[in-house]
């Protein structure tokens, strides 16, 4: 147990949830706890490709899960500082002005964010506070997988096989019933987004209403989601049978934008999913869910075990025959007029809504590297611009494997985009939605 009489200020990342969240539950060990989430502009500047890292469709989600985040510690009680710049240069300056002499934050492991973590850490250490960084990402706790495997498998089904049969889930961390501030903690406002985004030449969003994602960010709506697809309307009982259309808003979870902003936890979809099956009975369904989060966590454990290679042209692969960086046939792929009319409305709607469903981007990545011969890269930079979800080790790791320079066990996975187009869309509708508005 920490030292009861102190505090620490909790510094929330990609964790905007009171439920199921162990690096705040770590904060509140302390006597009080100084609550702040930094917008950091660094995720706001062009990447190598020249795309803003955070696009508006995502600005907009995660502004709304800080709101949301913000009036949940309310009601505890407590406070959330808001603030923007560099976490270094504000962490110790509010450990110094609130006498924290602990900062709290839960991991991240991709390079960009852990070089983050090195440099708020020394700023930390030099003015003699200390960090804890707690996991609380994955479905299974990192220690416990790290525990089971010399090396993180470099097949898929090696390691959930393993996982599934050696591995527990631990158990979840309930809310906090309160949040204690100091007195004179009182929560800041967010910066106004129109303003705010102008700043990288990027506007609000609007909604489109063909959107299969007409959601808004935050933990509130994540357990509404939740709610209706598992118990008002028993879609997770069909999932398996769903999961690869491409229109409306229940034919997947839609999880993904709250997953990747830690607006809920992989632990507690699990554990409603164990509950579910518990009431009515487990079907494939209601396993498969729970077999694609392993499949979030193996592209995470993969990002921990090959650091930036996974950022590589040729992934974690030894390939040199690689696709190039033809910007002509990327910028027509990216505004969907490429030859294809399904890759095309799949562009579409990731470009008008910030979602496209798991078959979809399958196709359009495919078609990007081994149709069209550009670099993954490119398209995952994109990727990232736009998606709602984005996860830097989901992203990155869907991508190289569909490149094959990544863990994919076939040599090439070319998905004949023509054929997939009359099974997953046979009677055209997705392209009729998707495709008629192409600017
Ligand atoms: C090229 C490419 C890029 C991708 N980029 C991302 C990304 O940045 N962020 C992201 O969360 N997913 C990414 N995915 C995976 C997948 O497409 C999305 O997770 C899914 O479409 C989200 O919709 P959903 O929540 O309704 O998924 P559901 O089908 O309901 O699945 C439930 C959850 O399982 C996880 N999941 C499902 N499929 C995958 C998968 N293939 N890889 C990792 N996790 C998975 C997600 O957390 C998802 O929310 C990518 C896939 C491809 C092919």
């Amino acid at each position: 147990m920490s030292d009861n009489s102190s505090r620490s200020l909790h510094w929330f990342r990609n964790d905007l949830r009171l439920d199921d969240n162990p690096a705040l539950s770590k904060s509140l060990e302390y006597a009080q706890t100084v609550p702040v989430y930094i917008i950091d502009e660094h995720f706001w500047t062009n990447d190598k490709w020249g795309h803003v890292k955070t696009g508006p469709f995502r600005s907009c989600f995660l502004f709304e899960s800080i709101i949301d985040l913000k009036n949940e510690i309310e009601k505890l009680g407590g406070s959330l500082l808001i603030r923007q710049g560099k976490p270094s240069e504000i962490l110790p300056s509010l450990m110094e002005q609130f006498s924290c002499n602990t900062l709290v934050a839960q991991s991240e492991h991709a390079t960009e964010e852990i070089e983050i973590e090195n440099i708020v850490e020394k700023a930390v250490h030099d003015i003699g506070g200390k960090c804890y960084w707690i996991e609380g990402h994955t479905l299974y706790h990192p220690d416990d997988v790290f525990n089971l495997f010399k090396e993180i498998p470099d097949i898929f089904t090696q390691f959930r096989k393993s996982l599934e049969s050696k591995c527990i889930v631990r158990d979840c961390i309930a809310s906090p019933l309160k949040i204690n501030c100091p007195d004179n903690l009182t929560s800041d406002d967010i910066p106004d987004l129109n303003t705010f985004l102008s700043h990288s030449g990027q506007k609000t969003p609007c909604l489109d209403k063909r959107s299969s994602f007409p959601f808004k960010g935050g933990l509130t709506q994540a357990r509404k989601r939740l709610k209706h697809y598992f118990w008002d309307k028993h879609h997770l009982s069909l999932y398996k049978k769903t999961r690869n259309q491409l229109t409306g808003i229940d034919f997947s979870s839609k999880l993904s934008p709250w997953l990747a902003h830690g607006c809920i936890s992989p632990r507690r979809i699990r554990s409603e999913v164990k509950r579910y099956e518990n009431l009515y009975k487990p079907n494939e369904s209601t396993y498969w869910l729970v077999f694609e989060l392993i499949w979030r966590d193996y592209f995470r454990f993969i990002s921990m075990k090959y650091g930036s290679r996974i950022f590589y042209h040729n992934g974690i692969k030894s390939k040199t025959n690689l696709s190039n960086q033809n910007m002509s046939s990327f910028e027509l792929w990216k505004n969907g007029k490429t030859n294809d009319s399904f890759v095309n409305a799949n562009m579409n709607e990731l470009l008008k809504t910030g979602y496209m469903s798991n078959r979809g981007r399958q196709n359009v990545a495919s078609y990007l590297v081994h149709d069209l011969g550009v670099d993954w890269r490119l398209g995952a930079s994109w990727f990232e611009h736009l998606l709602l979800d984005y996860d830097v080790a989901s992203n990155t790791g869907n991508w190289i494997y569909i490149a094959g320079v990544g863990n994919d066990p076939r040599a090439n996975r070319k998905f004949d985009t023509i054929r997939q187009a009359k099974i997953y869309d046979g009677k055209n509708t997705y392209q009729n939605l998707w495709g008629a508005d192409i600017t």
